[in-house]
This record gives structure tokens, C-alpha cells and sequence, in this order.
């Protein structure tokens, strides 16, 4: 078959994993007889340097005609780079939020998964990981809330003052609850919904809206639990949840909580998916500017994406599949990256990562 995958590479390491990426779907299409058309599209940084503006009308015409989008990750330094001495509204971030908000984009996926073989990356004690170590997903709202609310700071009686403000209607709550309890009922069946219902307006009625949704789906246990404890719960007791449901702040902040508990950002997946089967796949991690053209770059999270987007958008389980576990295979292989490393193993960089895995396909 064939599909139209619109590439962003973007910054810093974006470049880097994302040729690793493509080689390793180019080494499916090869072996399942699909071909990939890729359509490269700037945005970030490198959009800001050629276009002067972090995302064009052409960028987003570009990804809207293709079946979906992969991603590396954009923006740079954030203390030395000239991107952000340019005022909020056209800085590297900004291209990915209106590229959210335009491609509809509202629910994000992001699976915290931890590897056997990862299992001394983790920070967590082994009585507290156990045997079964954890598995779980968080499913963030991604275009509502304190993110997308109006924001002002003005001086109030020679006082500056800033506001923020965090509104969600019920319809935006009710179509991510449906893609958390639609997502649980493919995994073990369980959701927590995680709000702050003893303070906030907006938390009180996304319970009330997930509650009327969870009766559509009697096979699926849920509870609901405040963000506070969430945070604490991740730590204490990972093994405990299966799909975590929450609103846009709270889903990225304990989304990275969740990544750093599995030893590596490096290793992280993830999805923004639409109404539709179109979606955006890229890693959980930034652009890693640090180490960006030096070939240390863990690519395995944005080989995981492109997984992600084979199984959601392009509707392709087997070859989907193929790719995890082949990033399986070359773990017990012992090959690592720098940030994976451990004693013993072999140390490759980005480029013989994506060659190794690739061989696995
Ligand atoms: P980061 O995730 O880029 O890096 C944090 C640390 O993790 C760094 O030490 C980095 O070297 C390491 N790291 C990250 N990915 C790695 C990988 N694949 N392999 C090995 N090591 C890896 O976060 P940051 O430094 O806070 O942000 C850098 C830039 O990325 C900023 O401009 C930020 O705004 C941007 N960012 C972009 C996205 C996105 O594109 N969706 C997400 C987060 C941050």
C-alpha cells in the first residue's frame, strides 16, 4: 500500500532520529511491500531561519494532505538561542501549538513502558518495580485548558499582575474521556482519571462529564484520583496503573514524571491523535541541543513513534509490531546508546542504533 508521511525533522537532535526513523520504515515498506512518500515540512527553528515564522499556512497545508505526521523536536537553547529573543507568539513552541490546534490534535498518547533490560536505568527501588515492573499510558487532553486560555499581564494599581485562565467545555472532555476508555478497553481495562475536583471548577465538571462517559463502558474499572497524589502514586507504585486520563497541564507534567521513571527520556513514544485516524508521532523528549550533531542521540523513542503511527493512523498492527520488537531484540542484544549505557554492553551511536534495529525488521 501506499501512504503520504509528511517529516519534521525540526532542531537540535530532530534531524539525527528522524533519518533514523525513516530508515527503519523504509526497511518495513521494503519487507511488507508498502511505500512511504515523504513530504518534508519545517517547523521550529528551522522554520523560523528560512520562513521567519515558526510555522507557515504551506507547512500546515503539507501535513494536512498527507495521512500523518512524524516528528524529531524543535526549539533550541533556550537561555543562548536568538528563537527565543523573539517575542512569545513566533518562537520554536509556538509552531507546535498552532500546528496542534490546527490539525485538531487533541488527544496526546504517551506510553510509559519499562524494559526488562532497562530495569537498572530506573530510579525507582526494586521492592517498589518488582517482577512485573509497570506499563501504562497517559492520555493527555491536548488542546484546551490553561495552555490555550486567555493570558494577560497588565499593571493593576502599580502592581504587575498576570492572569491565565483554564476553561474546558464538556465537549472538549467528553471526546478525549471516549479516546482513554476507547484505548483502555484495547489494554487492561482500567482508567484513573486524574483531576483537581477539591479546588477547580474545571476538575469538577471533567468528573462529572468522564463518570457520564465510563457508563458506556462497563467492561472498563475506573477511578478518580487528585493530581497531588498521582504525582506521589507514579513513585510509589507505578505497577498500579494502566491508562491515566487528564487534562493538558497536569497530563504534561506527570507525563514527564512517568518518562523519567523509566530510566530513559530517550527511549518514549508518543501520539497526538484527532478525531480522525490522522495523528502526529514524535518523541517525548525536546531537541536535546546539548548533544545535538554528535551522533549520541537515542533515536529509539522516535523509532517507537513511528510505530505508534503504523498502528493508529496507517493501520498497520503487524508491522507495527515488527518495529517493537526489533527495539526489543537489539536491547537483549545489549546494544545502548550513551544515556542507556550501562556495563558490560556495547555502545553504538544514533546512526549504528537505527542500522541495528533496522537489521532486525
Ligand atoms: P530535552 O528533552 O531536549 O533534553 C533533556 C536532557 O535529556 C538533555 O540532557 C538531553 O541531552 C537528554 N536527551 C533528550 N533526548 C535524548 C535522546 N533522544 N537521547 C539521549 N539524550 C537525550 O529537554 P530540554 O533540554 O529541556 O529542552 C531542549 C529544547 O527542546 C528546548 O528548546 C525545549 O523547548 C524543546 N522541547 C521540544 C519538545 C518538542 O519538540 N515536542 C518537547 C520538549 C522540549
Amino acid at each position: 500500500m501506499n501512504f503520504k508521511i509528511a517529516l519534521i525533522k525540526g532542531d537540535g537532535i530532530g534531524p539525527e532520529i528522524v533519518d533514523e526513523a525513516v530508515k527503519v520504515l523504509n526497511k518495513v515498506a521494503e519487507r511488507y511491500g508498502h511505500t512511504f512518500e515523504y513530504t518534508r515540512v519545517l517547523m521550529g527553528g528551522e522554520s523560523i531561519d528560512a520562513c521567519g515564522v515558526p510555522l507557515t499556512d504551506e507547512a500546515i497545508a503539507a501535513c494536512r494532505a498527507s495521512d500523518s505526521v512524524l516528528m524529531g523536536s524543535i526549539g533550541g537553547n533556550t537561555t543562548t538561542s536568538p528563537w527565543y529573543k523573539l517575542e512569545p507568539s513566533l518562537r520554536p513552541e509556538a509552531g507546535l501549538l498552532k500546528l496542534r490546534k490546527s490539525l485538531g490534535l487533541f488527544a496526546n498518547i504517551r506510553p510509559a513502558y519499562l524494559y526488562d533490560e532497562l530495569k537498572a536505568a530506573c530510579p525507582i527501588k526494586d521492592e517498589i518495580i518488582g517482577d512485573k515492573g509497570f506499563d501504562m499510558v497517559i492520555m493527555r487532553e491536548l488542546t484546551g485548558g490553561l495552555y490555550f486560555g486567555e493570558r494577560k499581564t497588565v499593571m493593576e494599581n502599580g502592581v504587575l499582575k498576570a492572569y491565565d485562565s483554564l476553561t474546558y467545555d464538556e465537549n472538549e472532555i467528553r471526546r478525549i474521556a471516549i479516546k482513554g476508555f476507547e484505548i483502555a478497553m484495547k489494554r487492561r481495562k482500567n482508567v484513573v482519571s486524574v483531576d483537581k475536583a477539591n479546588v477547580l471548577d474545571s476538575s469538577r465538571l471533567w468528573r462529572k462529564v468522564v463518570e457520564e462517559v465510563a457508563k458506556d463502558y462497563p467492561e472498563v474499572t475506573y477511578s478518580h484520583m487528585l493530581v497531588d497524589n498521582c504525582a506521589m502514586q507514579l513513585v510509589k507504585n507505578p505497577g498500579q496503573f494502566d491508562v491515566i486520563l487528564t487534562e493538558n497541564m497536569f497530563g504534561d507534567i506527570l507525563s514527564d514524571e512517568a518518562s523519567e521513571i523509566t530510566g530513559s527520556i530517550g527511549m518514549l513514544s508518543s501520539a497526538s491523535l484527532s478525531e480522525t485516524s490522522f495523528g502526529l508521532y514524535e518523541p517525548s523528549h525536546g531537541s536535546a541541543p546539548d548533544i545535538a550533531g554528535t551522533n549520541q542521540a537515542n533515536p529509539i523513542a522516535t523509532i517507537l513513534s513511528a510505530a505508534m503511527m503504523l498502528r493508529f493512523s496507517l493501520n498497520l498492527d503487524e508491522e507495527a509490531d515488527a518495529i517493537e520488537t526489533a527495539v526489543k531484540n537489539v536491547l537483549k542484544k545489549d546494544y545502548r546508546t550513551v544515556d542507556i549505557m550501562s556495563e558490560g554492553q556495547t555502545l553504538v551511536g544514533c546512526r549504528e542504533m537505527g542500522d541495528v534495529i533496522a537489521a532486525e525488521i
